[in-house]
């Protein structure tokens, strides 16, 4: 299976306190007016890279404890993402973090169960402050002892 990928690095913002692989998928069907990251609208912008290409990337970085996705639109690519999500989860002990535009109701319980923790809901300009997240109707979902908790 194959996904595709606009860029992966070393974050230390996208989950506060913790240093993450942030794997920014490209492709975002949902267009928000204000978005900052226009030229991850195409998902062909991308590289198309195979599971095992992404995760050997991951493995590349034993300091970070967690992998963050973003985009784009990761939910765009969901077949892939939650393949990717289960291979880490199998392969590595890192936990996963999942900024979405969509709501978390929407999201499919197969990936629900390989995250730990999630920013939902679309930036908006006319909403954003200095903090995280970066826009007041974002919602962060945690999960703890197995509960989803916001
Ligand atoms: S969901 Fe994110 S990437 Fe997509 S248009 Fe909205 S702000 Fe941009």
């Amino acid at each position: 299976m194959h996904g595709y990928i606009a860029r992966i690095c070393t974050s230390f913002i996208d989950y506060p306190d913790h240093t993450s692989i942030a794997i920014y998928l490209s492709g975002c069907s949902l267009r928000c007016p204000h978005c900052q990251n226009k030229e991850l609208w195409e998902k062909e912008n991308g590289t198309l890279m195979s599971l095992d290409q992404v995760l050997q990337k991951v493995k590349e970085h034993p300091l970070a404890d967690s992998v963050v996705f973003l985009g784009g639109e990761p939910t765009d690519q969901m077949d892939f993402l939650i393949a990717l999500c289960k291979e880490i989860t199998a392969k590595t002990d890192k936990t996963i973090v999942l900024y979405t535009g969509r709501e978390y109701e929407v999201l499919p319980h197969d990936l629900l169960k390989s995250l730990s923790l999630i920013v939902c809901g679309p930036y908006r300009q006319e909403l954003h402050v200095d903090a995280w997240p970066a826009s007041t109707n974002q919602r962060v979902f945690k999960k703890e002892a197995g509960q989803w908790k916001s």
